[in-house]
């Protein structure tokens, strides 16, 4: 190598650009001393949506996501490459409950809350006996096509309204803050791969391969929350020489003088990894890849608030105890989306004598921010008080207020971001949840993948 190390720039402190900024600096060519990594936030807080706070006198209780899926390895490896492997605690089996008119417990045997199971769909009070019926004739049916891309039109087709509002909107929708009907179909690949193979859901989700004994916890979380995987992530990252900096926020993107690398505002490096949500990125990209940002652009984000609350254990309904929470369908609800009994999720998440619980209000369609905290705090309260059936005296409450949490995929995502990525000049890499999947895993998959091409880029160019 020459004597000058090649500059990469990660735009964007969370999850995705923290995984980036760790890949580059734990990389052989930084060992090597050819590759020098800063990564660049705006906040003075690292981590983005990662977010984990002191709450009713717990240290450490997240604002934001708090576990993520284990079944997917980048969560995880990425936990053991910064030292929180031991750390990584799985929640209690809870029964989690969708709200119709009263709660009900979720069937068993279901795909992303479309049934593999009819008898268990017949023994729920969840669905009508028509809804049941028609859930049923799901073999019958003919090949549903996969043209419209539209997670709900394709569940509709095949079970009818009843499976897609009252199990896999709540379901997968509260995953998302998705109104299902305008969510790409193809952004869930458990359905979609399914769908592309088989004509009948129901017949190819029966045979499907269940999950072994002992296949491991669905979820993961640091004992620590979801800010220890910040913190251990971005130390490492220092400690492989990367530089951190906070309160930054990147205002513009040129390319380097003579056209070699590029500028950051006007500070040079030879790429870059833009790991800012869509709006942010397109904003920086609109001189230097103009057709690139306005499909970027164009990708919406939902806004959700997280709501905590703590009640006295005395005051808490005994049928609740052993509950991991409940989702609300669409038809039935107000502001509230969901409500996770925190601390019966989660054993380190307990304090004596209390319960806590997390709330969260809003989703696609229906804005929530511009109410005020008391606003919220009062329609959660008032929601979740009639669903569980009390009348609820918060001892701790905290509102947390998340803009643009969640990308919205509309259908045909997969195609207008792989064009997007296509007209990319050469040392512009993306990363992050507006993407390539929003969940914590999928996004530090993003930053891992940025971060290869773009040093393969610079090191094969550079051979
Ligand atoms: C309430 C909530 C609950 C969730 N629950 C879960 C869960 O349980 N499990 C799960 O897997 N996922 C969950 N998610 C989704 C997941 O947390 C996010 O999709 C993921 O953390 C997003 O990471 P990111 O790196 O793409 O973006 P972000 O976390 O949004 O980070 C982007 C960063 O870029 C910075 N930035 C923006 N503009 C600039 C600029 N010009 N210059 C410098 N920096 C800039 C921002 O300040 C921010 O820090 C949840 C999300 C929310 C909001």
């Amino acid at each position: 190598m020459g004597t000058q190390p090649r500059r990469i720039a990660v735009i964007g402190s969370g999850v995705a650009g923290l995984s980036a900024a760790h890949t580059l600096a734990t990389s052989a060519q930084a060992a090597a001393g050819d590759l020098q990594v800063v990564l660049i936030e705006a906040d003075e807080r690292l981590g983005g949506k990662l977010q984990t706070s002191p709450f009713a006198g717990h240290p450490a209780i997240d604002e934001g996501p708090d576990a993520f899926l284990a079944r997917l390895p980048w969560g995880t490896a990425l936990a053991k490459a910064v030292g929180l492997g031991d750390e990584l605690v799985a929640p209690t089996a809870g029964k989690a409950a969708v709200w119709w008119d009263g709660l009900h417990p979720i069937p068993e045997g279901l795909l992303l809350g479309m049934p593999t199971d009819v008898l268990a769909l017949a023994r729920s009070k969840l669905l009508t006996w028509g809804g049941k019926l028609r859930a049923a004739t799901e073999p019958f049916r003919p090949r549903t096509s996969l043209a419209e891309d539209s997670l709900g039109g394709y569940v509709r087709a095949r079970f009818g309204d009843q499976v897609h509002l009252r199990l896999v909107d709540p379901l997968v929708g509260s995953i998302y803050a998705a109104d299902t009907d305008h969510f790409s179909l193809a952004a869930v690949p458990q359905i979609y791969d399914l769908a592309s193979k088989a004509r009948s859901i129901l017949i190819a989700g029966r045979s499907m391969p269940k999950p072994a004994p002992n296949a491991g916890p669905v979820f993961y979380a640091p004992r620590g929350g979801m800010g220890s995987l910040v913190q251990a992530t971005a130390d490492a990252a220092r400690a492989h020489g990367a530089e951190v900096r906070t309160g930054t926020a990147v205002a513009a993107i040129e390319p380097g003088a003579g056209g070699t690398g590029w500028l950051v505002d006007g500070e040079p490096f030879d790429a870059i990894v833009l790991a800012c949500p869509a709006a942010a990125t397109a904003r920086l990209l609109a001189q230097v890849a103009p057709e690139a940002a306005a499909t970027i652009g164009q990708v919406p984000a939902a806004d959700v608030a997280m709501v905590s609350i703590a009640l006295h254990a005395r005051d808490w309904p005994r049928h609740m105890v052993g509950m991991s929470g409940y989702l609300v369908p669409k038809p039935m609800q107000r502001l509230v989306t969901a409500a996770s009994f925190g601390s019966q999720k989660w054993t380190h998440w307990q304090v004596d004598e209390l319960v806590i619980l997390r709330i969260s209000l809003g989703r696609d369609g229906l804005p929530v921010l511009h109410l005020d905290d008391e606003q919220l705090l009062a329609a959660a309260v008032e929601e979740v008080g009639h669903h569980i059936g009390v009348a609820m005296q918060p001892v701790h409450t905290r509102v947390s207020r998340w803009n643009g949490a969640f990308p919205q995929y509309r259908p045909h995502h997969a195609q207008r971001i792989a064009e997007a990525e296509g007209r990319l000049p050469a040392g512009l890499a993306l990363a992050g949840a507006s993407y390539h999947g929003m969940g914590v895993p999928a996004c530090i998959r993003s930053g891992k993948e940025a971060a290869g091409r773009l040093t393969a880029m610079l090191f094969t160019m550079a051979q």
